[in-house]
């Protein structure tokens, strides 16, 4: 669908925060697989074939930076930005100190808004770019326990919308993949009565894989999506529904 084989355009340079595993990692592979030029900024663990690697932390600045510049150096102006890099760190509200709200938004909002800041200079200059935000079906659902991530997930809406407006003139897309319930690492340390909850309430009555999400980003990403911009596009088996 978007890959550089069959849309006539050449290969795209395409970055994928955090592909070192879970949902990142699925999406990499995808389009490493369409023919594009992928790369990631990640922290730590292995990569999979043909992806190039710049090392940072969401939440320094000046780190992430320089890992677009080692990017572009290796292969040219970033064309596609899937920012997927995010952590949680749940408890209720109550217990939830100053930390725990400001460390989730450093990485799941601040960061993202670093990776989207920094790529869109080059894509206004070439007048062609696809920002896709990995966001959560609990920044519209909400969720118990989550206060600090369902705020940073909701914000990227905001984000992809205000992004749509000031820079939808250029070629550029922006819009959140709003994942469900993913089968990853992050979802695996949730206490077993949790998740049986969540499957109970799940239309599809089942989880879904990473590449599913994949999927999607890859379309919203492909030249046929070009009309759709702000978007929220739900990967969650009916359980959130995109409100
Ligand atoms: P995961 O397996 O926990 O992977 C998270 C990724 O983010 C890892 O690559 C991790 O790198 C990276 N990361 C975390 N903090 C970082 C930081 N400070 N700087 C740079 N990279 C950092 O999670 P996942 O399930 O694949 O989730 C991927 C995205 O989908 C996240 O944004 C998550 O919120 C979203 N999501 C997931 C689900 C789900 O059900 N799994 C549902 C909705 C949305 P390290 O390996 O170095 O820690």
């Amino acid at each position: 669908m978007s890959g550089a084989a069959d849309n006539g355009r050449d290969q795209r340079v395409v970055v994928v925060t955090g592909a070192n595993r879970g949902i990142g990692r699925a999406i990499a592979e995808r389009f490493v697989a369409a023919g594009e030029k992928v790369a990631t900024i990640y922290r730590s663990g292995d990569l999979p074939e043909g992806v190039f690697g710049a090392v940072a932390d969401m939440r320094d600045s000046a780190a992430v930076d320089t890992a677009f510049a080692s990017i572009e150096a290796e292969l040219g102006p970033v064309q596609v930005l899937v920012a997927n890099a995010g952590v949680t760190k749940d408890t209720l509200l109550m217990r939830m100190s100053d930390e725990d709200f400001a460390d989730v938004l450093d990485v799941n909002l601040t960061g993202t808004f670093r990776c989207v800041r920094r790529v869109t200079k080059n894509m206004v200059r070439g007048r062609y770019g696809r920002i896709v935000l990995i966001s959560s079906v609990v920044g519209l659902y909400g969720s118990p326990g989550q206060v600090n991530y369902a705020s940073s997930k909701a914000a990227l809406v905001g984000m992809a919308r205000s992004v749509t407006r000031e820079l939808g003139g250029r070629g550029i897309t922006c819009n959140v993949v709003a994942p469900g319930y993913i089968d990853t690492a992050m979802t695996q340390a949730l206490p077993e009565a949790t998740q049986e909850k969540y499957r109970a309430a799940i239309p599809a009555g089942r989880f879904a894989q990473p590449e599913e999400v994949a999927a999607a980003v890859e379309f919203v990403a492909s030249d046929d999506a070009a009309y759709i911009s702000g978007a929220v596009i739900p990967v969650d088996g009916g359980l959130g529904m995109g409100h």
